[in-house]
């Protein structure tokens, strides 16, 4: 080979990578996409509902979900994700609780009946015409729905209903909708800000406790609920004979507690919630919506404006400022709980923490949770895998106990628990009403710290 050649060879071979390169970097600037995937949801929706319950606790639910296509491509069909349809024995063997009882009746697209799937918690619906990008088409679903007796999340307990992931929820489209089977160690599902409108017919007058912004606490049988950019709605139905309840003003919001017949309990979880609140608020970042309600029925449960908490003096606190610290992180800082379920449960027991320390003034004490949850179980290295990779109650001890000590040992070192909340709050600043997966936390990360931070990251996060 002569010399001119092989210089050639150089030059060409140079432009090839700088052309490789080029095509590298904007594809990933383009689609934010690294080893997690992407954290566009490719679609929304906006949900119309009418929901009426029967003396026979059946609630009859017709649905109407306008979604846009947010993607560059032509969706055939629509995915949702339809947990009720899974909450049995058939498809979730092994369930550890009473089933669900479900069935559609019927799934228009327009006023045309059409074809669907429906498999575990999975619900493609068939289009007709391909839905082109930028465009919107309205999916009808008529079903009915029995809540599982003292079920985990979606449950009636006596008269009293709690409806959790109970109506379909638009999934993720990421080169195909992104649909987990049901997983009962954490939270599977995925799905992302939406606007509701839910009218609702009862049999009877009950407490409403919702997503929505419900307003003074009074019984009723029929009234509509509305609120935007909430990511699963929630919907409490409780017996007015059950309940007490106080309404807190904190800044710029109303806290509604809902408790058992316990005045202590339910005056000691307003002073709680009032504080961790505030704290959160001023030390982290507004919270722009106007009520988060708190019901005390032991879910220790986060959905969006409504917790569920706990009516025992032992979980009481702990409880309660984590589920209030998810407001933060997972509803308004939002992430897929299946593939990175660290980025809202650790950071949000982080914060929590954060606030017990500082409330009781005892660093050990606010810690002590991360620290019983760590030592429960031998933890698994990585923080950031998915859902279905924890082997049982590694997912707990990794997650809730060793991913949130490990944050509070890099603070120790680097300005304490003042420069952790400022951190908690540039990072609430840049991520609000976005999704976070593990790639863009790092990044963040890097780029808010001097000095490259891999070897950290990389010790705790794969
Ligand atoms: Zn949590």
């Amino acid at each position: 080979m002569r010399i001119s050649s092989r210089i050639w060879i150089v030059i060409a071979a140079g432009i090839a990578a700088i052309i490789a390169l080029t095509v590298w970097y904007f594809y990933f600037k383009e689609n934010g996409e690294g080893e997690n995937g992407n954290t566009a949801m490719g679609a929304s929706a906006t949900y119309e509902i009418e929901l009426s319950l029967n003396e026979r606790d059946e609630f009859q639910i017709r649905t109407v979900i306008e979604v846009a296509n947010e993607t560059e491509r032509p969706f055939d069909d629509i995915g949702f994700y339809f947990v009720p349809n899974a909450l049995n024995s058939d498809e979730t063997p092994d369930l550890p609780q009473e089933a669900a009882e479900t069935a559609i009746s019927s799934i228009k697209v327009g006023d045309e009946e059409v074809e669907y799937e429906l498999e575990n918690n999975e619900l493609l619906v068939e289009l007709a015409e391909p839905l082109e990008p930028g465009e919107k088409e309205a999916i009808q679903v008529l079903y009915s729905l029995a809540l599982p007796e003292n079920g985990m999340r979606l449950s009636q307990d006596g008269n009293n209903f709690f409806l959790a992931q109970w109506y379909p929820m638009l999934a993720q489209f990421d080169n195909g909708w992104d649909i987990e089977p049901f997983d009962m160690d954490g939270e599977s599902y995925h799905t992302g800000f939406g606007d509701f409108r839910i009218d609702y017919q009862l049999p009877r007058e009950y407490l409403v406790a919702s997503s929505a912004t419900d307003g003074e606490v009074k019984p009723s049988v029929s009234g509509t609920l509305e609120g935007d950019r909430i990511k699963d709605f929630y919907l409490a139905l409780m017996d007015p004979e059950e309940w007490i309840h106080e309404t807190v003003s904190v800044e710029g919001a109303e806290l509604r507690l809902f408790m058992p017949d316990d005045p202590e309990l339910l005056e000691e979880s307003a002073v709680m919630a009032e504080a961790a609140y505030v704290f959160f608020e001023e030390r982290i970042g507004d919270n722009p919506f106007p009520e988060l309600d708190i019901v005390g029925n032991d879910g220790y449960m986060e959905y969006p404006n409504i917790i569920e908490v706990a009516t025992t003096w032992e979980a009481l606190d702990s409880v309660l400022v984590h589920e209030i610290a998810h407001q933060w992180f997972y509803y308004i800082v939002g992430n897929d709980p299946f593939e990175d379920a660290w980025i809202d449960e650790s950071i949000t027991e982080f914060a929590a923490s954060l606030f017990l320390s500082d409330y009781y003034g005892d660093e050990e004490y606010g810690f002590s949770s991360a620290e019983a949850a760590a030592n429960a179980y031998r933890q698994e290295k990585y923080a950031n895998l998915p859902l279905d990779e924890f082997a049982g109650a590694q997912y707990l001890s990794t997650v809730y106990g060793a991913a949130p000590l490990t944050l509070r040992n890099f603070f120790e070192e680097r300005g304490g628990q003042e420069e952790a909340l400022q951190f908690l709050s540039a990072y609430y600043r840049e991520f609000q009403f976005d999704y976070v997966n593990t790639d863009k936390f790092k990044q963040f990360f890097e780029a808010y710290f001097e000095g490259d931070q891999s070897g950290f990251l990389d010790s705790w996060l794969k």
